[in-house]
């Protein structure tokens, strides 16, 4: 309960934040909200010499739509997603998965940045970051650059960040018109990581078929799962029950869970599948009363 020795760091802008972690490399870690990092240092299953807090950083904390997309700065906490009347407008999606995440307490401090630098398949936001076609930046000593979110996640909590990069904006294309999503998770308790969930983002044509289709999956294997398969099957088409659950079906196809306390990888494909069933049921019906935007 006690973790290993480190010193603090606590940088006062960007730049001197970089400077650190390229000092220090593999020895050093980014402190964020400390949701995820500071419960495996003091169950030592890690260790880093040096810990370089963000949290004294100046504008690393908003969330705003800026030239076609919205831009979520790295050290955003869960609860200003929570309580943004733009994410709650525009981007349902975001707003169901963070009110999912953990409890109250905990989203007042974690961060969205931490949940995707974190690079755990069981946190809510890689999923739901993959159905939205987000960019990750990150800042490191030679400036900035962006990452697709399919070439982020590159193992279980690899991620494509460098030692001496820091997440500082995650940027979504702004929604077009009759375009929704939602996100819904299966899970013992609340507070819990999910048994199963699933990610939607959805934008209807004119003629009520599906145009663009993003869909991923929760906990469903080493990484976030992209349901390729499933999105290819839906666009293009009207979404009619039979082709949502065919839809369905093949993500759940598409996922590779592991057993453990939460359910054997049987149960977890169906929850996989009935999940996505919902969401996309809910898109569907969300993205058809949104508004001409
Ligand atoms: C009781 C409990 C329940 C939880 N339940 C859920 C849940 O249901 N769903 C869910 O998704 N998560 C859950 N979590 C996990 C937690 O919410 C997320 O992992 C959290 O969002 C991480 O963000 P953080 O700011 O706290 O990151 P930290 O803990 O500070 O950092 C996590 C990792 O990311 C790195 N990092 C953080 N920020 C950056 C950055 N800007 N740039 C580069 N690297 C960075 C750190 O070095 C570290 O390796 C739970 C946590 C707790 C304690």
């Amino acid at each position: 309960m006690i973790p290993a020795p480190f010193d603090y760091h606590a940088p006062q802008t960007l730049a001197e934040a970089v400077a650190l972690l390229a000092q220090h490399r593999d020895e050093a870690k980014v402190l964020s909200g400390g949701q995820s990092l500071l419960p495996l240092l003091k169950l030592r299953l890690g260790a880093a010499a040096h810990l370089i807090d963000i949290g004294r950083i100046p504008d690393l904390e908003y969330i705003r739509e800026e030239g076609g997309q919205l831009r979520i700065g790295g050290r955003t906490r869960e609860s200003a997603l929570e309580r943004s009347e733009l994410i709650h407008r525009r981007y349902p999606l975001l707003a169901d998965a963070a009110a999912v995440i953990a409890d109250p307490l905990v989203r007042n401090l974690a961060t969205v940045g931490g949940n995707l630098a974190h690079g755990d398949p069981a946190n809510d936001h890689p999923a739901a970051m993959l159905a939205l076609r987000a960019e990750v930046v990150a800042t490191g000593p030679s400036g900035t650059r962006t990452i697709a979110i399919d070439d982020f996640f590159q193992g279980l909590f690899q991620t494509a960040l460098a030692a001496d990069e820091i997440l500082t904006e995650i940027r979504i294309p702004a929604p077009a018109a009759r375009t929704a999503g939602a996100y819904l998770k299966l899970e013992r308790k609340v507070g819990d990581f999910a048994t199963a969930a699933a990610a939607v983002q959805l934008t209807l044509g004119g003629s009520g078929a599906v145009e663009k289709a993003g869909i991923a999956l929760t906990n469903a294997g080493p990484t976030p799962v992209r349901a390729s398969d499933a999105e290819s099957f839906l666009t293009g088409e009207k979404p009619t029950a039979e082709r949502i659950a065919e839809a369905a079906k093949r993500a759940a196809a598409a996922a590779n869970p592991t057993a453990d306390r939460r359910g054997s990888v049987e149960y977890k494909r169906e929850m996989a599948r009935v999940l996505t069933t919902r969401a996309l049921q809910r898109a569907i019906d969300r993205a058809g009363k949104a508004e001409e935007r």
